[in-house]
């Protein structure tokens, strides 16, 4: 028996070469039906996709923009109505402040509404972007456990015992299981950090309504712009949270997904037609706060990558798995054995 690393003879039966230690590839490929469970669980996991990996249309983002424009449309109005009616006063005398805010009230008020529905609907996408990644993140560890378990069992039944992948030369043993399984393990709350996101918005706009309408409970409109002010503090580690999740999973999940397409190659399988999960651009936090702190506007497009990226991160991961499982469940071993006499 010659050793699959070295080339030198080695006693019949031997697991690992007793010239340079290393396993020693069985010539023969488990059977299928020996790899029917293993296949299952993958394909379980697979078909598990459809309830977690939920795609969030991107043209909902007309919304907020629609909202925002409505917003400033009503103050850039009324700002400039209220110049006029300066601008027509005879004499400054006649200027009153409160006068003024008394003609313009109704037209003010149009806007709390239109606040309120801006944050209740950041409220709602939140709630779905944390609950899509904790449902996502769980079925990726099942996935990738189910990929471990078939490496295993074609190791145990080609007589190679537990030493996995590397017997193959595979890397898919050392790279799995640290940063995978750590993202999806303490899943966010998605009805908490919906509710921080809706409150912040609601107690910042209360605040300031209450200054203008009830002058006497300033120290009501004080307390609830500190605690929106906590809950703006929290929104941004949100964001933080929401965009660091996701760049280490997907990162996470291209290496693994790659070793095990590697360790497929190895393993006889025609491994070529998996695609290799491209990465997604690493986007600095610092940088996006920065810009959406000074313009004001780019916020936009924050939450726009937020959607865009786990959307097309589960649209590479239907395309890697579907073939995957495809792949993996037509060994070319079983192909000419089927064709063959027995
Ligand atoms: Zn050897
Ligand atoms: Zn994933």
């Amino acid at each position: 028996m010659l050793c699959t690393t070295c080339g030198r003879e080695n006693p019949e039966g031997n697991k690992f070469c007793v010239y340079c230690g290393q396993p020693i590839m069985s010539a023969v490929f488990p059977k299928k039906r020996d790899l029917e469970a293993p296949i299952a669980d993958i394909a379980r996991a697979v078909g598990q996709r459809k309830n977690s990996d939920k795609t969030i249309p991107i043209y909902l983002g007309a919304i907020p923009i629609a909202i925002t424009l409505a917003i400033t449309v009503v103050f850039v109005a009324i700002l400039a109505s209220m110049l006029s009616d300066i601008t027509d006063m005879a004499s400054p005398e006649e200027y009153d402040p409160a006068q003024l805010y008394a003609d313009y009230r109704d037209y003010f008020l149009v806007m709390i509404p239109l606040e309120i529905g801006f944050y209740l609907f950041f409220g709602i996408i939140t709630y779905f972007l944390v609950k899509r990644n904790n449902d996502h993140f769980a079925r990726d560890a099942a996935l990738a456990s189910a990929m471990s378990g078939f490496v295993d069992q074609v190791n145990l039944k080609a007589g190679l015992g537990r030493t996995r992948a590397p017997a193959y030369g595979s890397p898919w043993d050392n790279q799995w299981g640290t940063s995978m399984t750590s993202v999806g393990s303490t899943p966010r709350n998605p009805m908490l950090w919906a509710m921080v996101v809706m409150l912040q918005g609601v107690l910042g706009t209360a605040s300031i309504v209450a200054v203008v309408e009830y002058p006497n409970t300033l120290e009501v409109s004080i307390l609830a712009s500190l605690v929106s002010l906590v809950l703006s503090v929290m929104t941004v580690y949100m964001w933080y949270f929401l965009m660091t999740d996701n760049k280490v999973h997907d990162q996470s999940w291209a290496q693994n997904a790659e070793s095990f397409k590697i360790s497929l190659a190895r393993l006889g399988y025609t491994a070529g037609s998996i695609m290799s999960p491209p990465r997604q651009p690493d986007r600095s936090f610092a940088l996006y706060f920065v810009l959406s702190i000074v313009t004001g506007v780019f916020v936009f497009y924050w939450w726009y990558i937020l959607v865009k990226d786990p959307n097309e991160h589960f649209r590479f991961h239907a395309i890697y798995e579907d073939e995957m499982l495809r792949v993996v469940s037509n060994h070319p071993s079983w192909l000419s054995a089927s064709a063959s006499p027995r």
